[in-house]
């Protein structure tokens, strides 16, 4: 689940030429906008799942800044309607940027049809020296969840958490992006992964000990984490989960050495222009492996009451 991203960049900027900085530094991404995202269904999708969708959008963006362009696709069961839902989708593709050839969209690896079959929800950041539309599309679908499953409302907010995230970062360049957002998965879905359970836990309604019981959960991944190893080392794929899982307690524990602020606001701010790891040092006070380094050999031996302790 929603780990699209990295593969859909991996997949499109298979060409890199020099970037056009002036383009960079003059168009508007990374700039809070009212533009509000555009939201598309298949139709079997019920205006229910449509309104759901676009509440917990609004959730996010009113949380942390809207950002765009902003694309919604949400995708239902029926393998007929969502191969008309990609038909528009590459219309759109193509209506928004000329370049880019509905056939070889039809053709895409992970097309409506296979969330139709499998279910998910994942991101796919378009920002690269190819392709003249910068945005961010997010698709959902009827499964893993669905629409009727409380996860569903925090899978819409680590999606978004996934869009701040990209729209902190500038480059065209496809290293340049990776270096920032890094290529393995504890920092980008740790830190999506957290602040949306954070914020659906302060929604009205969600029951007190609700952040508690997820992240207790997740510490699940635990097992199995090798001796020795670091959250750092794992690649997306089969393990990926425990990067996910334990990757989120990392940013609950930055967190509490820090300040929310600290991560949420002010190191996304530095981190353009700074780095990840310059970023990191300015707002946290010490080396990403400093961190995790106490995070590991310290943090995680702690008893499970002593680790809870950090979560408000
Ligand atoms: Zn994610």
């Amino acid at each position: 689940m929603k780990h699209l991203l990295l593969t859909t960049i991996a997949a499109v900027v298979l060409v890199g030429s020099g970037e056009n900085c002036d383009e960079v530094k003059h168009d508007n991404w990374g700039t809070i906008t009212s533009q509000q995202a555009e939201f598309y269904a298949a139709r079997d999708v019920p205006r229910s799942q449509i309104d759901l969708t676009k509440k917990w959008y609004e959730i996010a963006s009113n949380a942390w800044g809207n950002y765009g362009p902003l694309e919604f696709w949400i995708v239902g069961t029926n393998e007929i309607s969502a191969t008309t839902l990609d038909k528009k989708y590459c219309e759109l593709r193509n209506q928004k940027d000329k370049t880019i050839s509905i056939e070889h969209c039809l053709n895409r690896d992970h097309n409506f049809v296979s969330y139709a079959k499998g279910g998910n929800a994942g991101l796919n950041t378009r920002r690269n020296e190819n392709e003249k539309w910068s945005g961010f599309i997010i698709t959902m679908s009827a499964k893993f969840p669905s629409p009727q499953e409380e996860d569903y409302k925090p899978v819409v907010l680590h999606e978004y958490f996934h869009v701040y995230q990209h729209a902190h970062i500038y480059s065209k360049k496809n290293s340049e992006r990776k270096s920032r957002n890094l290529e393995n998965p504890w920092w980008s879905e740790g830190g999506a992964e957290y602040m949306a359970q954070l914020l659906y836990s302060k929604q009205n309604g969600v029951r007190p000990n609700y952040l508690r019981e997820i992240m207790e959960r997740k510490l699940r991944a635990l097992k199995d984490l090798r001796d020795g190893e670091s959250i750092k080392d794992i690649a997306y794929g089969k393990r990926s989960h425990i990067a996910y899982d334990l990757g989120a307690w990392f940013i609950a524990f930055i967190i509490n050495k820090t300040s929310e602020e600290a991560y949420r606001v002010n190191f996304f701010k530095d981190l353009n222009a700074k780095g990840f790891e310059g970023a990191f040092v300015k707002n946290f006070g010490a080396s990403s492996n400093d961190f995790l380094d106490e995070f590991h050999k310290i943090f995680l031996k702690l008893s499970l009451k002593d680790k809870v302790k950090i979560i408000p």
